[in-house]
């Protein structure tokens, strides 16, 4: 009997968390009337007394963020409980004005939901998420060197007490793909829910990963690790690779995994520990006294519900059933809710909606390979092509007014310049000459001037009919209906 070394994934099995952090893009801070938008702001223009943790100040919670948090409960099929509250978490940071932010402990906004996510090793495969809860945002630091090498730290407190929404997954993710898969479908949900920019480069969406290890058929968790400093979806995935293989090898050589922090260096592609794992009660959590506990009605989670927008799973189903459109084109136009939207418009402009399969082809050929090459414009309601543009090309080449290789040099001039198609048409004179009486003057000039191509094509050989359709189309300027001109030449090669 022969025995093989198992690989890293038969002999453990990866276990996967994810924490996301979501700034809400609510007028106002969490706490206060100060703009939560602070992108473009000086640094510290956009504070107050109260978040910058004066003293005598009384925090008043943000509605809004409050909704828009139940909104994303409900569209993550989370429990919405009727009784939730507000706790301090104390923890002494530079970046905390008041030595405690204002976060949800025991008593979150909700609870129990989950996302379906699917790959292609592991399938689909339904991810528990264990909360979604609300606090504040923390000032940030911003780490400066002098010219004598000495090291400083200046405080913008404009992200301080932005609202910030937490969402927080069962341990139920398997493989790094399945993480990267989780977190994209959360970003597109939060885009589509508005509720977030859920910009991960610029910090609007932040994830920390708890990763362990433990033999494949254990039911006990083995250590974690948390992970933190990812700037980018790539950078999840990458770190937790890196750290898959690391935790194997420290496990393999009989190692102990330490239940710790560690930062994703994304130079070195590494991770490095920071420090060992705080446990809940190191913050001293208690009930926040100066905010009252939230009762949440029925009736207003029954609101709530009614008015969520449709959402990505939906509208792939709709596009796919309604539209007629294969899977890969639905999932591509509903990526970023503007695309959907886009296509949408397009859609209702087109004079006859069984159109839409073509209109979907111009948006998700053409257009979006024009956006990825053009730095001037790329994003897509930024450039000149609007969704009528792409209903009235479609319907010029429907209606046989212009074939398919003059609709691509009207699709470029519209580009270039933003005309409509009608416009473009009437300027380059793109006609398409179509009909038997106008094609049939060509059709005979051209059997008259080429005897030897129409003698091969009588002997058999089907090559010639493709040279004699090029000299319709040659004659014609390129304006012959291609499909037409060849069947009535057959027609007339044959009839004599
Ligand atoms: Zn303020």
């Amino acid at each position: 009997m022969t025995t093989t070394t198992p690989d890293a994934a038969t002999e453990f099995e990866t276990v996967i968390g994810l924490e996301v952090h979501c700034q809400l893009r609510t007028q106002s801070k969490m706490f206060c009337r100060c703009p939560a938008d602070y992108a473009s702001a000086e640094p510290n223009t956009f504070v107050c007394p109260l978040c910058l943790g004066m003293p005598g100040t009384l925090p008043v919670i943000n509605r809004t963020a409050v909704e828009w948090t139940i909104r994303t409960a409900l569209a993550l099929n989370m429990t919405i409980p009727e009784l939730s509250k507000f706790d301090r978490k104390n923890y002494p940071y530079p970046d905390l004005m008041k030595g405690y932010q204002i976060s949800q402990y025991d008593m979150p906004l909700s609870e129990g939901g989950w996302m379906d996510v699917e790959t292609e090793d592991l399938g689909l495969r339904r991810i528990g998420i264990t909360r979604v809860h609300l606090e504040e945002d923390t000032a940030r630091l911003l780490h400066r060197e002098n010219e004598a090498g000495e090291r400083y730290s200046l405080v913008d407190v404009n992200r301080s007490g932005v609202p910030l929404m937490e969402i927080v997954s069962e341990p139920d993710m398997r493989s790094p793909d399945e993480a990267r898969v989780y977190l994209v479908q959360l970003r597109q949900i939060l885009r589509y829910l508005g509720v977030s920019t859920a910009d991960m480069e610029k910090g609007s969406f932040r994830c920390d990963a708890n990763v362990s290890l433990r033999p494949v058929g254990a039911d006990e968790y083995g250590a974690k690790v948390e992970i933190k400093n990812m700037n980018s979806f790539r950078g999840v995935h990458s770190a937790l690779e890196h750290e898959v293989v690391r935790q194997a090898a420290v496990l393999r050589a009989g190692g102990v995994i330490d239940q710790e922090t560690r930062g994703w260096d994304e130079d070195r592609q590494i991770t490095l520990s920071q420090r060992s794992k705080e446990e809940a009660h190191d913050y001293r959590y208690f009930p926040e006294p100066d905010l009252p506990p939230l009762s949440i009605t029925r009736e207003a989670v029954e609101r709530i519900r009614g008015e969520l927008p449709e959402l990505p799973d939906q509208r792939v189903a709709r596009f796919q059933s309604e539209y007629g459109l294969g899977e890969f084109e639905a999932n591509l136009l509903t990526e970023e809710p503007a695309r959907a939207d886009y296509f949408d418009a397009a859609v209702a402009a087109l004079d006859d909606p069984s159109n839409a399969r073509e209109a979907a082809n111009w948006i998700t050929g053409d257009l979006f390979a024009q956006i990825n090459k053009d730095l001037a414009h790329p994003e897509l309601d930024a450039q000149p092509i609007t969704p009528t543009h792409i209903a009235d090309l479609v319907g010029l080449i429907v209606g046989g007014d212009i074939s398919r290789s003059q609709a691509r040099t009207v699709f470029e001039a519209m580009y270039e310049t933003g005309d409509t198609p009608a416009t473009v048409v009437k300027a380059k004179g793109l006609t398409q000459i179509s009909g038997e009486d106008a094609l049939s003057p060509i059709i005979q000039q051209v059997i008259a001037d080429n005897d030897s191509a129409v003698d091969d094509y009588r002997s058999g050989k089907e090559a010639a009919l493709k040279y004699l359709v090029g000299q319709v189309m040659r004659h014609s300027r390129g304006q012959a209906n291609p499909q037409q001109a060849s069947e009535l030449l057959v027609a007339a090669l044959g009839s004599d």
